[in-house]
């Protein structure tokens, strides 16, 4: 079952990586691109946008995998506040952050 969790895990970190730049993933476990050390998640959620993020933007995984970078993982809040929020509802109901 571990194994098999591994191996998802593995698939969709590599499905939703961008694959012409390299990557490495940081101290804090999210994955960012070696030559600007840019977060993709950041840099996705900017190409599904199609602008910039502002400072103050945060972007969420919608499975709590930090590595699963896909657009339709990713979710824009407009403020800390609001994606602590979203963690917060999400406590109350599951019991995990
Ligand atoms: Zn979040």
């Amino acid at each position: 079952m571990r194994i098999l969790k591994y191996i998802i895990r593995k698939l969709i970190y590599t499905e939703s990586t961008p694959k012409i730049r390299k990557t490495y993933i940081d101290e804090r476990g999210y994955t960012r691109f070696k030559d600007s050390h840019k977060l993709v998640h950041r840099w996705v959620a900017e190409k599904k946008l199609g602008r910039k993020l502002m400072s103050n933007e945060v972007v969420h995984h919608k499975n709590r995998n930090k590595l699963d970078n896909r657009p339709e993982n990713l979710v824009i809040y407009s403020s800390q506040f609001n994606h602590h929020m979203r963690h917060a509802v999400h406590k109350i109901i599951t019991n995990r952050w």
